[in-house]
């Protein structure tokens, strides 16, 4: 008899997404003329940067030439990749990072959940509320968790609430964790995180030997200089954080494909009466089930550290930036009160009216033709919240706003 994982079987039905095209069907359904503008996905729209492609073309020559030709590649990223990440990412910063200890990937989902591979069961686990849902059904899978409550909160994890009343950044937590999942800038509440507050998280990892894993994904999109753009500005967090980074958000790769995380050689976790590196570890897992990124999609990558691709990738985030002041703006002239947007291209607002993000999504959708995320959907912590996504034509932007002030006036 075949075993399937019944971990699997805990999984809450993807109600989020499923549940927004349902609503979409359905109302487009009775109401075939109109063109309803989508600000849910967090996906990007703006093609590749230019200097991007040239790189992939040229690559796709190299591999048409048998002196050129590259078949499989280091399982951890060429070091035509890894040197500019760690030099221009980290080392132009300040902040003490080596190649070695860039892993290249084909994403950072993928990352966040393949990371559990090298830990065990019994961890006590800490997400933000609301969260990404990959960092809770990864765990779910990997059978660190109970079954899910009637609230949809799965037993044995701590779920940390972010709200206005501590600035979208959870409290350190009351009981003892392992593991630390943070998200800055933040999807969704496009909030970020002060230097005080993420040097209080490391300084407790230290004190307790708890892990963070830090997603960085959206590090590109933070305009306040004052803002970390990765957890290893703080002191100590070589030896308390795995960072994960993407080109998804900054250069458009999300169809692309390619990320990297950042394992430090000093970051090791006792085992017996061992020491063991989870750098190591996180090696020999790549070596093992990753064969690596493709040559031409890492030379796309490695294109975005030249200074044509830096500029251009500048340009994307600022466009997708701009997006978010307008959107901000507009709201806030209807009385709205919003969240992020500054330094994220995720606008979190609170529902008017004391209406719930459900009703907040349908009273959208009717009214203005406008798809947002309600902000319940992502934990339930972000009831009467909503999400936004800047991620947009400027045309649709602008039509969005106007559509607002029809919706909520
Ligand atoms: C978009 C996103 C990523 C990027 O994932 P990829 O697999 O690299 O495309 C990672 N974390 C968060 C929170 C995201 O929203």
């Amino acid at each position: 008899m075949v075993q399937i994982n019944e971990h699997f079987l805990k999984l809450q039905a993807g109600y989020l997404f499923p549940e927004i095209a349902r609503r979409v069907a359905e109302f487009s359904e009775a109401h075939p003329d109109a063109d309803v503008i989508r600000l849910g996905i967090g996906d990007v729209t703006e093609p590749l940067p230019p200097a991007v492609v040239e790189a992939m073309h040229a690559a796709v020559d190299d591999m048409a030439r048998r002196d050129t030709f590259h078949g499989y590649g280091p399982e951890q990223g060429y070091a035509f990749l890894r040197d500019p990440v760690a030099a221009q990412d980290y080392q132009a910063r300040g902040i003490d990072v080596s190649a070695d200890e860039v892993f290249i990937s084909d994403g950072a989902k993928c990352d966040t959940g393949n990371i559990l591979d090298i830990f065990g069961p019994g961890n006590r686990i800490a997400i933000t509320d609301p969260v990404y849902p990959v960092y809770v059904d990864t765990n779910v899978m990997a059978g660190h968790t109970g079954p899910a409550t009637a609230s949809g909160r799965y037993d044995g994890l701590l779920y940390l609430p972010v709200t206005e009343e501590n600035d979208f950044v959870p409290e350190l937590p009351n009981e003892p964790v392992d593991l630390i999942y943070l998200c800055y800038p933040n999807n969704p509440t496009g909030a970020v995180a002060s230097r005080e507050a993420l040097q209080k998280w490391v300084d407790y990892a230290r004190d307790t030997g708890a892990l963070i894993l830090f997603d960085a994904a959206y590090e590109a999109f933070i305009t306040d200089d004052a803002i970390p753009r990765s957890i290893f500005e703080l002191d100590g967090a070589r030896s308390t954080a795995i960072e994960f980074r993407s080109f998804s958000k900054n250069a458009g790769f999300t169809g692309t494909r390619c990320a990297f995380t950042v394992v430090p050689r000093d970051l090791t976790v006792r085992a017996g009466t061992e020491d063991v590196s989870l750098h190591q570890m996180w090696l020999r897992r790549q070596s093992t089930k990753f064969n690596g990124v493709s040559y031409v999609v890492q030379k796309g990558a490695a294109a975005v550290y030249t200074d044509a691709g830096r500029q251009q990738t500048q340009a994307l985030v600022n466009f997708y930036l701009e997006n978010a002041r307008l959107l901000c703006d507009g709201l806030r002239k209807l009385g709205m009160t919003v969240y992020g947007g500054e330094n994220a291209p995720y606008v979190w607002l609170k529902t008017p009216d004391g209406l719930n993000s459900w009703e907040f999504f349908d009273l959208l959708l009717s009214r203005g033709h406008l798809v947002g995320t309600p902000g319940s959907g992502f934990g339930a912590s972000g009831e009467g919240y909503f999400r936004l996504s800047a991620f947009n034509s400027r045309d649709n932007v602008e039509a969005a706003i106007d559509r607002f002030a029809r919706a909520v006036s």
